[in-house]
Formats: C-alpha cells, structure tokens, sequence
C-alpha cells in the first residue's frame, strides 16, 4: 500500500471517528434538551388511555415511565411504512418497550436503532396483502441478519392491543421482550440478562409444565407458546404485564417466575425493586 493511500484511510478513520463522536453529542445533548420538558399532555393522555401497566403505576412510577418514554422516543427512529404514523402509535411502540423492562431504569435497548410500523399483519416475505399460498400473518417480528437492530409492528395489532382493559394479548410487549432474550445473541427463552444461570434449571422445568397444561388443555394461555422456549417466554409476558392479577389468580407459580425474571414485586404495585443503570 503506498503511503499516500495509507496516509489518506488514515485521515479518514480520524474523520469518521470526529463525526461519529460529533453524532453521538448531537444525540445526547437532543436527549438532554428533550428530557428537560416535561411530556407533553397529548402524550400523557395517550399512556392514561391506552396502557393499563401505565395507570395502575403510583405518581412517582409514572413520571419514571413517562422520562423512559421520551428518551425512547428521542434515540429511536420509529417509522411508518406505507402507513401514516401519529403520536398515538409512537407512544404505544414506546411503552411497548418500557413496560417490560421498567425494573431497569437505565436500560435503552442499545441494539435497536429503528422500528418500522406496517399498515396491517405480514407475511414471512413481508408482503401485506393476502396473495394464495401465504397464510401465516404475522403482527410484530424482530430482525435478524441484514434486519439486524429492526422490530417491525403491524399498526392495527399495536392499536388494539394497547386498548386500555386488561387482556391476554400485546403484540408490543412480545417483540420487545424477544429483544431482551435475543442480547446474548440466542433468542431462546433464556435472556441472560434476566435470568442468573442457577435459575435457568428452574425455569426450564418451570415452561415444560405449563406447556404440559397447555397441551392436555388445562390452561388459558394462548397454544402459540408451545411453539418454543421463546415463543413461550414471550406469550406469558403479554399475559403477566398486561393482566397481572388474573394471571397471578390462575398461574400463581409461573407468576412468581415471571416477577423474578422481571424484577417486579410479588403484589405487582410495579414499583421499581432493582435500581441498576444497565441490565
Ligand atoms: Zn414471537
């Protein structure tokens, strides 16, 4: 390589480190600014509303839940494909990714940088409309490989999961909780950054029962979980964040295993039991 070349990658490694650092001030500082505002009332409204996990929360829980919105809002960019997208569904992809990770105030999902909002359910070659020969729609997916650091919601099933009762069902807390299973790499139902290693034992035995339940037809969780490990951890959350005290009701030991993964209180009052700045 002849000097002039390497002198020339030289200045531009220096030159993309300067910007990359110049990026990430602009970032902080729009986070900063952003943060110092108090969430505007149209946004609040929308968390009263729509998100049950959000009401039952005491006011000091709230105003936490409510930073934690505007910073996801602020450092991620969420984007309508072929759909418009308002404030309503922002702060429904938002609270989708606080609810389960509330437990860890620092916490941001550093490996996501965007989530695309499709106007209706997909299929595995992302296609929206019905075309003959794909029937499996699909309401949320998180990337893999080239879709690396991407979540992907279909706007419908985001809307009326976050309908304000209490339900089985929250397509937004399902692929964020596939988020947090998939930091240490495998998406497999055991999220290393929730579980401690003596506890995975537990916890598999734990989803072999239920599953077992589900299967004889002894349970109300939705069949979809004994598709795997994940699908399971991810199906029982949206029951467990969105319907604590019925969950709590009819499966009180895998509750009990839902609150230690989760880091939440026994009586679900949701207020913050582990105050770490990373997870
Ligand atoms: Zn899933």
């Amino acid at each position: 390589m002849s000097d002039t070349i390497s002198l020339l990658i030289l200045v531009l490694a220096v030159a993309g480190i300067a910007l990359g650092i110049r990026s990430l001030q602009r970032k902080r500082k729009l986070v900063q600014e952003h943060l110092a505002e108090p969430m505007p009332d149209a946004w609040h409204n929308i968390l009263s509303k729509k998100v049950v996990f959000f009401n039952d929360l005491n006011d000091d829980d709230k105003a936490v839940f409510e930073e934690r919105v505007q910073l996801f809002l602020t450092t991620k960019n969420i984007e309508g494909v072929e759909v418009e997208i308002d404030d309503t569904v922002r702060v429904l992809v938002a609270a989708s990714a606080i609810i389960p990770t509330f437990a860890f105030p620092g916490y941001n999902y550093p490996d996501v940088g965007t989530v695309l909002v499709y106007p209706n359910s997909f299929d595995e070659t992302f296609q929206t409309k019905r075309y003959k020969g794909h029937r499996e729609f699909i309401s949320g997916m998180v990337g893999n490989r080239s879709m690396n650091g991407i979540v992907i919601l279909s706007k419908p099933d985001l809307i009326n999961d976050f309908n304000g009762l209490p339900n089985e069902n929250n397509v937004g807390i399902h692929e964020f909780v596939h988020l947090l299973d998939k930091e240490d790499g495998l998406i497999d139902g055991i999220p290393q950054i929730l579980i401690e290693q003596p506890f995975v034992g537990p916890w598999i035995h734990e989803i072999k029962k239920e599953m077992d339940k589900i299967q004889k037809g002894h349970s109300d969780i939705n069949p979809y979980a004994l598709k795997n490990n994940a699908e399971f951890l991810a199906v029982v959350s949206e029951y467990f964040f969105e319907n604590p005290k019925k969950f709590r009701k009819n499966h009180l030991e895998l509750y009990q295993f839902l609150c230690t993964i989760f880091k939440q209180d026994s009586d679900f009052k949701h207020s913050i039991v582990l105050v770490k700045t990373t997870v």
